[in-house]
């Protein structure tokens, strides 16, 4: 499948800078912030800075840097997060049976309080 990204959603906005955010860590090829309607203590999204529409558009064309950068980004936040010691949950929803809002790829890292099971 080939995807066309929208360089109108938000997380491209907050990518150039056009709508402010609230940065946890900002690398070379990754940002992280925290989710402006949290659903847990900890609620942060990881975002690639590349134009990518979810994960399987990220792993297709994102290089091995971008790809070792975003997998380190994640877990370097869940540590500033202090969640690694509880545990976290991370989730990426795609397409619409995912039920993905934002057309960019990202990774919710949630944690912070006990979680519940997701999965029946
Ligand atoms: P999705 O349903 O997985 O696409 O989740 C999109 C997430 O982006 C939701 O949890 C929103 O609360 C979050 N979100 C939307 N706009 C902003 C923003 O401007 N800053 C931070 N988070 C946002």
């Amino acid at each position: 499948m080939s995807y066309a990204y929208d360089d109108q959603n938000i997380f491209a906005k907050i990518l150039r800078g056009e709508i402010p955010n609230d940065t946890v860590l900002e690398t070379e090829h990754s940002l992280a912030f925290n989710d402006i309607q949290p659903q847990a203590p900890v609620h942060v999204l990881v975002i690639p800075k590349g134009p990518y529409v979810c994960y399987d558009h990220f792993a297709q064309e994102a290089s091995d840097a971008e790809i070792a950068d975003y997998t380190r980004a994640i877990g370097e936040v869940c540590r500033l997060m202090g969640v690694e010691q509880g545990g976290f949950r991370m989730i990426s929803n795609a397409g619409e049976h995912g039920v993905q809002e934002v057309p960019h790829l990202h990774v919710h890292i949630l944690g912070g309080r006990p979680l519940g099971r997701m999965l029946e």
